[in-house]
């Protein structure tokens, strides 16, 4: 693989990928090691990550540094929408974690049942006040007790097959371009037998930088 462009955070590397292949290039944001953090000379050896880019094929690094340039006069997206994109699993929550009403105090949990799931207000036993309890964790446990409460990302590299099959992935044998064809298949110039998801495996195995 080529690697093209460093990028200030993985979601940026993912989004520019993600740009690529709407163009048909096949592209992939990643982090990786780029050396030790200097610090005192007793400290640890934290190693600094860094994120980037790639492309899959030599063919494609010009339009792909043009999309780029195209790309990154886009507004950059906002690494804090990343995460607030879905809406907290209350259910994720450790069990007797406590989720106080905003008005009273009292632990809404026993009023909560199935709608703690769904993050709906609940009404208060004692006060009778209605709570948000995304609202009542965040004010008793501060914003980062919601972190379990966000399903792991799917990988953002993964590309459906609509995509697959309008990505410029050459045949194997003779680069012939299989653009706009079936994910497994007989190359129509050569008739060698390819697999699009195995090529894009093994394309961003090895780094030519
Ligand atoms: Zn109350
Ligand atoms: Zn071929």
């Amino acid at each position: 693989m080529i690697e093209l462009r460093q990028y200030p955070s993985l979601p940026h590397a993912w989004s520019a990928a993600a740009y690529l292949r709407a163009h048909g290039l096949l592209a992939r944001g990643y982090q990786r090691e780029t050396g030790r953090v200097r610090m005192g000379i007793f400290a640890g050896p934290p190693m600094r990550v860094d994120s980037f880019v790639a492309i899959a094929f030599e063919p494609d690094r010009i339009p792909a540094e043009e999309l780029l340039d195209e790309f990154d006069q886009l507004p950059m997206p906002d690494e804090s929408e990343w995460s607030a994109s879905a809406e907290p699993d209350l259910a994720r929550l450790p069990p007797a974690m406590p989720i106080p009403c905003l008005h009273c105090g009292k632990d809404l949990r026993e009023r909560m049942g199935v709608r703690v799931a769904r993050g709906l207000p609940i009404e208060c036993a004692r006060c009778g006040k209605c709570s948000d309890p995304v609202e009542a964790v965040v004010a008793r446990h501060g914003p980062e007790a919601l972190l379990p409460c966000y399903p792991e990302p799917a990988d953002p590299d993964w590309i459906d097959d609509a995509t697959l099959a309008q990505l410029r992935i050459p045949c194997q044998k003779c680069r012939y371009p299989l653009t706009g064809l079936a994910p497994t298949g007989l190359c129509p110039e050569c008739g060698q037998a390819y697999d699009k998801r195995a090529i894009v495996e093994t394309s961003f195995m090895r780094v030519t930088p």
